[in-house]
């Protein structure tokens, strides 16, 4: 674990929370480095996502591309299905266009400012912070969520943290909190305290370095805070994807639009439809010309930050003209949105399924 510097610290809890997080904190790889590209590529694979689902893909990446300039040679396509699983796919675009950034602009070196580091494609205030205080010790402090719960509670701020004035004032306190000591260690202990100690629901404050100068614990209100406004409602988005099936190629197209799973393959699709499938069906013969309606195949729903999408599948052995049919063995190959994979994995693996077969689809 990192040595704290001999200065006096700035913040009177910054050793107590030192301390704590030596002996406390999880050991994780990028914990144990101060290279940037490791350090940068974690952030990126762990933004709204756990560390458990994370560490594995982090994992993965670091052995594929141990260098930020083997990262930036990769095809798209390889990057994007190995990024499989992990979602918010405009990440791994962002990736890959700062890793190039990196190597044609900046000759493999990382920027080493926060302010040079926000100008590289997918990285905010928080990414920078985390890369700059982690890796070069600039003192900025990091603010995510596990870091505005603490400093809510600690600081005893009521107002909403994630509306208003909420987010520059938690950066005020943040930066008002750090230890310009050790900023890289410091940030680290406030967001690991966020995640083990001061949990959203039930914090241990008996086992908190802070808890003597906590407001929320002082005031009996850990459980009212941080205040947060409600986030938008979820909506629901339908979407039928028609698959055909025909001589052991199934027929793709690739997602081009500015819109989720950008540069991902999907099947056929048709959005809006209505919910009653037999109305759907007639819909989807409609529009795609087919002689008899598409086979019911299964239904999935995959939730979104702020969508639910309602997806249903269906079979046909009719063949679709202006659509690209792959062999099924090179579909593995293609990166797809993991909801459809498991589709394709759930199909393939069907002991009555033949591809390329009309048994699948005699009436
Ligand atoms: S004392 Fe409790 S509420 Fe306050 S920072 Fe520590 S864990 Fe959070």
């Amino acid at each position: 674990m990192e040595k704290l510097r001999p200065e006096k610290n700035t913040s009177p809890y910054a050793t107590a929370l030192a301390d704590w997080f030596r002996t406390a904190a999880r050991d994780l790889p990028w914990r144990r480095t101060h290279d940037a590209y490791r350090i940068w590529l974690s952030e990126i694979v762990l933004q709204q996502t756990r560390v458990e689902q994370g560490l594995p893909y982090y994992e993965k990446f670091i052995a594929r591309y141990p260098t930020i300039n083997r990262l930036a040679a990769a095809p798209d396509d390889e990057v994007f299905r190995l990024w499989e699983g992990l979602g918010y796919y405009r990440r791994a675009k962002n990736m890959l266009g700062a890793a190039r950034i990196v190597v044609e602009k900046h000759k493999g070196q990382f920027p080493r400012s926060y302010d040079e580091l926000l100008q590289l494609p997918g990285i905010g205030p928080y990414t920078a912070a985390a890369v700059a205080s982690f890796a070069f010790d600039e003192p900025v402090a990091v603010v995510d969520g596990n870091v505005a719960r603490v400093l809510a509670r600690f600081f005893g701020y009521s107002g909403p943290v994630n509306a208003g004035s909420g987010p520059k004032d938690l950066r005020r306190l943040a930066e008002t909190f750090l230890d310009r000591r050790n900023p890289g260690l410091h940030n680290q202990a406030v967001m690991e305290l966020g995640a083990l100690v001061c949990t959203p629901r039930n914090p241990r404050c008996d086992a908190c370095p802070l808890k003597s100068g906590c407001r929320a614990r002082a005031e009996g209100r850990t459980g009212e805070l941080p205040v947060k406004k409600a986030a938008r409602p979820v909506r629901n988005r339908r979407m039928d994807y028609l698959l055909s099936i025909r001589n052991g190629r199934i027929s793709v197209e690739k997602r081009t639009d500015n819109d989720i799973w950008q540069n991902l393959y999907q099947f056929p699709l048709r959005e809006g439809l209505p919910a009653a499938r037999a109305k759907a069906a007639r819909r989807l013969r409609e529009a795609f010309g087919l002689k008899k309606p598409p086979h019911f195949a299964g239904d999935a729903t995959h939730l979104l930050t702020h969508r639910r999408l309602l997806l249903r599948f269906w079979l046909t052995g009719e063949l679709l003209p202006g659509y690209e049919y792959v062999p099924f063995d090179r579909v593995e190959g293609l990166s797809f949105p993991i909801v459809l994979r498991r589709f394709l994995a759930g199909i393939k693996n069907s002991s009555n399924f033949e591809f390329g077969t009309k048994k699948n689809f005699t009436d």
